[in-house]
């Protein structure tokens, strides 16, 4: 089987003396480097160069007699921006040397130093590959968050129009129970529709929920050594990076690109965070987490998680920003996407972890991930489930709304409930008294004659005990000290 070769790096010399050339190429190769090299000594060789053999690096002289090392460093920070250059001369002094960097240089060797070169040629190379890698992070980074924003339209919008769509079908099979030819040609066209219609905001959903990234078992060391890779190249001189690997061989169920993309997210947004440097550490490591733990809202999992907490010593939060955090689109900076964090919290989602965050004004912020030892439940939490088939339970319907009332009243019947409908608290009483007790009330909370709670009283006096379904307007549930003694009562909003 072949022995597979690494490419060799191209290395472009800018030098006029051929001798030179050799002893430069000779120290390189001593390095131990395996080199493909061109030699230029002109301006219009240099830039053909440029582009026909695209070195990896490039090494120029600093003056020859018809073309300037300056000059060359010039074309090539406009003509190749990301490849390095280094200076090799036997003349250059501490200012040219001065004046090289400040122009873009990456380093540069005197000639009677030509030890130093396949270090200071290591480096560059390193150096440039760490920028490459950086670039490529955040552009993938960028990517996912545009890709975020669509999905987060597209699931807006597909929620919304399902409202709209919904009734219409409703609409559509009530007249199609009409003994009329017309009604019924209407009704199987309107019904066709909205079924299209439907379809389309399934796809939509589809799509905005993104096929589920592949669970597998994550190396959390490998993960935090990949990221501290990536975190080199874009990390600024004055932010001291501590990166603590946790003990032992930790592994997590999850998506390692996911979970590289929501590190690095918090990660990049800690080094905006500080502008004048500071310290970002990453650090973390087992943790029991008890009832108390779990906020309102979250599913209580109490057991045993990793931690990972990314710390900054930067500008921390205000309190709007801290109520912002999570909001599409919520960004202080002038190129923000305001997209990171919410892409960041869809992950630990995915991932049933936890995320806390700790901040102070002027002193920093610390975001904490908690990440399941145990096995990640699966099963898709979002999935509608089956409506489940009545057996001809009768189901007292309540609500002054006539369209709504006789659209829903319509579903549960064509579902397999008997149903009565009243348009009043009133209306309900006297369809007791005519047809008995039902297996079930559902009832609005607000109705203007006589409201849910005072229906429920009445209901309760003439001996009804089954459960009831109150529809309550978003955020004004009865509190409990005005809610008759009902054992079985749900809210939906
Ligand atoms: P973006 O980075 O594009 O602004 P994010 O969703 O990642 O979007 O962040 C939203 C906002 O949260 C930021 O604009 C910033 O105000 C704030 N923020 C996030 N992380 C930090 C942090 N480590 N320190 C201070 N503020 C932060």
């Amino acid at each position: 089987m072949p022995v597979a070769q690494s490419p060799r790096i191209r290395l472009l010399l800018v030098e006029d003396n051929e001798l030179d050339a050799e002893l430069i190429v000779d120290e390189i190769a001593r390095g131990g480097f395996a080199i493909e090299s061109r030699r230029v000594d002109s301006e219009r060789e240099f830039e053909a160069a440029l582009a026909d053999f695209a070195p990896d690096i490039i090494i120029s002289d600093l003056s020859m007699p018809s073309f300037s090392g300056y000059r060359a460093l010039e074309i090539a920070r406009e003509k190749a921006p990301d490849v390095p250059f280094l200076f090799v001369s036997g003349t250059m002094g501490e200012e040219a040397a001065v004046e090289a960097v400040r122009g873009g240089a990456t380093d540069y060797v005197l000639k009677h130093n030509l030890a130093r070169l396949p270090a200071s040629f290591r480096r560059a190379l390193r150096e440039a590959e760490e920028r490459r890698a950086r670039a490529q992070a955040e552009a993938s980074l960028l990517r996912a968050q545009r890709y975020e924003g669509l999905a987060l339209l597209a699931s807006g919008l597909s929620h919304d129009l399902r409202n709209v769509l919904q009734p219409i079908t409703m609409g559509a099979s009530m007249l199609l129970e009409i003994d009329d030819e017309r009604a019924h040609k209407v009704g199987t066209l309107v019904k066709d529709c909205a079924a299209r219609g439907l379809d389309i905001v399934h796809s939509m959903l589809t799509f905005a929920r993104g096929t589920r990234a592949a669970i597998e078992r994550v190396k959390v060391r490998a993960l935090l050594e990949g990221l501290a890779l990536l975190l080199r190249g874009s990390t600024p001189r004055n932010v001291e990076l501590a990166i603590q690997l946790p003990a032992g061989d930790v592994e997590i169920d999850g998506n390692y690109t996911e979970l590289q993309q929501c590190l690095l997210n918090l990660c990049l947004n800690a080094l905006q965070a500080m502008p004048d440097g500071g310290r970002l550490e990453i650090a973390g490591g087992r943790e029991e987490l008890g009832e108390h733990f779990f906020e309102e809202g979250e599913t209580r999992t109490p057991g045993a998680y990793l931690r990972l907490s990314i710390s900054d010593s930067g500008i921390g939060m205000s309190d709007e920003v801290r109520s912002n955090l999570f909001k599409a689109f919520f960004t202080t900076k002038k190129d923000g996407t305001g997209l990171g964090l919410l892409s960041c919290r869809r992950i630990l989602d995915n991932h049933k972890s936890y995320l806390r965050v700790e901040s102070t004004p002027g002193k920093g912020s610390t975001f904490s991930l908690y990440f399941p030892l145990g096995p990640v439940r699966s099963g898709d939490a979002d999935a509608p489930a089956e409506a489940p088939q009545g057996r001809g339970q009768r189901i007292l319907l309540v609500m002054e709304e006539a369209g709504k009332l006789s659209l829903l009243a319509e579903v549960l019947r064509t579902t397999g409930y008997v149903v009565h409908a009243a348009q009043s608290g009133s209306a309900a009483l006297l369809e007791i008294e005519s047809n008995g007790l039902p297996d079930l009330v559902v009832m609005k909370a607000d109705m203007s004659l006589m409201t849910g709670v005072r229906t429920l009283s009445a209901l309760l006096d003439r001996a009804y005990a089954g459960p009831v379904i109150m529809i309550v307007r978003a955020g004004a549930r009865p509190t409990a000290d005005d809610l008759p003694p009902v054992r079985r009562i749900r809210f939906v909003e």
